[in-house]
């Protein structure tokens, strides 16, 4: 085996010889300081003590561990690994792992709370955690993957667990991943699937949690669409992303109706002023490896040119930090629904909001995912299999509960919807705590 050096530091690919970083790491000062914007804006309105503030801010734990992998080729692999445990006042904490080479202690700090506040606006029983991994999945074979996450898992086994902190799928991650940290887990302490969400349906999982993103954001856009009084017919859409969450958003909404014209990938942007074949972009993804690289079904725009065109609803649903300050006054779309975590820094918020645009913010918009991930795990405690009508259901149910009391909210106190979102999250995490005494 080769020694660690050189050779190891060129797979590590947190190390990108390039601009980037900067730019990545600028991103993502940005996410910390807007969740906490986000936040204070919502605790100003609540009238939230300043020792409040703190107290539901600070994280209960940060973790970063050393994976030390052999790879393929013989050489080691050195990554690190972080899970941030943000707050359970509410029940364990809930969130997912993501693996991507910009992934750091900051981003995996914002998404946690960010997770904190999701969970507590669907109001289900967990609190907020997540976790990462600084690599790139696709410069990895599917073996090395599978030692880079065990590893991982041996160095936080005993900081996670069904009653402490559920990992789930993210960015980068899928049911394997998830299967193998079941299977690492059980190692350590013994058969319990319900230690993380997102598994394989044959392997303890729920039918449609896979889609369970996607079609939260298509229920959403419903409910949301019906209150603005308008109609999906003659809804436009600009979908960005075409990955679980874009792809399955985009069978949601063009089955309720809504009229796809232009939808993105990491490849490019793919545009039809009629309306795409949503269903045979499907199709061709699913045969290439969910990229639309080479879908010659439509004209070629950039992403760039998707986010600014003249549409009535605009989703992100890939990375964070896509509408900010630089492109916020040429978007058009008087409707956004965040299907991506942070995809709207602040400064493009408040730009935004003073025009006039609606925007269903992250924490109600992708709470989809979460929401059926709590199913799963209430499955494996029952060691009773939910079938997908069932989940289907009963994510129908969460989802128009919350969309209504986040809609009420905005109404009554005349906020928008983030903040509307945020107060009720912040509430009754505030209320957990209070009511859970602190000693
Ligand atoms: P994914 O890895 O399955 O898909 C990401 C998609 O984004 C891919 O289609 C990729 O090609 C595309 N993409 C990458 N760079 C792009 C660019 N510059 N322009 C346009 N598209 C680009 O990830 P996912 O699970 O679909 O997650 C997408 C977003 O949704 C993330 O922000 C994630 O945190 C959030 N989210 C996911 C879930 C879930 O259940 N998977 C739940 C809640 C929130």
């Amino acid at each position: 085996m080769a020694a660690t050096t050189a050779k190891a530091g060129e797979r590590n690919d947190s190390k990108e010889p390039t601009s980037a970083p900067a730019l990545a790491a600028t991103k993502r000062s940005q996410a910390v300081d807007a969740g906490r914007l986000y936040f204070d804006r919502a605790a100003d309105r609540m009238d939230l003590s300043d020792n409040m503030r703190s107290l539901l801010l600070m994280p209960k734990r940060e973790v970063s561990v050393q994976i030390a992998v052999e790879l393929d080729n013989g050489e080691i692999g050195t990554y690190v690994g972080y899970r941030v445990q943000h707050d359970d006042a509410r029940g364990p904490m809930k969130g997912g792992l993501r693996y991507h080479p910009e992934v750091d202690l900051d981003e995996v700090r914002a998404l946690a709370a960010l997770m904190t506040w999701k969970t507590a606006v669907v109001n289900i029983p967990y609190g907020g955690a997540k976790g990462g991994i600084a690599i790139d999945p696709a410069k990895h074979s599917p073996r090395e993957v599978e030692r880079i996450t065990r590893k991982f898992i041996d160095g936080i086994h005993d900081l996670i667990g069904p009653d402490i902190d559920i990992p789930a799928p993210d960015m980068g991650t899928n049911s394997d991943v998830m299967a193998w940290i079941m299977n690492q887990y059980q190692k350590y302490h013994g058969f319990n699937p319900a230690c993380v969400t997102g598994k394989p349906v044959e392997l303890y999982g729920v039918p449609g949690r896979e889609e369970a993103t996607g079609r939260g954001v298509g229920i959403l856009a419903v409910k949301l669409l019906s209150r603005l009084g308008r109609k999906p017919a003659q809804t436009r859409v600009a979908l960005q992303g075409f990955g679980n969450v874009g792809s399955h958003a985009a069978k949601f909404l063009r089955e309720a109706d809504f009229k796809l014209v232009a939808i993105s990938d990491a490849s490019g942007g793919y545009y039809n002023p009629d309306g795409l074949n949503v269903n045979q972009m499907l199709s061709y993804a699913r045969e290439h490896h969910w990229s639309l690289v080479g879908y010659n079904g439509a004209d070629q725009i950039s992403n760039e040119e998707l986010l600014e065109l003249d549409v009535e609803l605009l989703v992100p649903a890939a990375l964070g930090g896509q509408i900010s300050a630089a492109n916020a006054a040429r978007i058009k779309a008087p409707i956004i629904i965040e299907a991506a975590n942070s995809p709207t820094w602040p400064e493009a918020d408040e730009i935004l909001s003073k025009r006039g645009t609606v925007i269903l913010p992250d924490i109600l918009a992708n709470a989809g995912g979460v929401t059926v991930s709590y199913f799963e795990w209430a499955q494996n405690r029952q060691h009773y299999q939910w079938g997908l009508n069932r989940v289907r259901q009963e994510l129908d149910r969460v989802l128009a509960e919350s969309f209504e009391g986040v809609w009420q909210l905005a109404q009554e106190r005349k906020v928008s919807l983030r903040t509307a979102a945020y107060m009720l999250g912040i509430g009754r995490v505030g209320r957990a705590t209070i009511l859970g005494g602190i000693t």
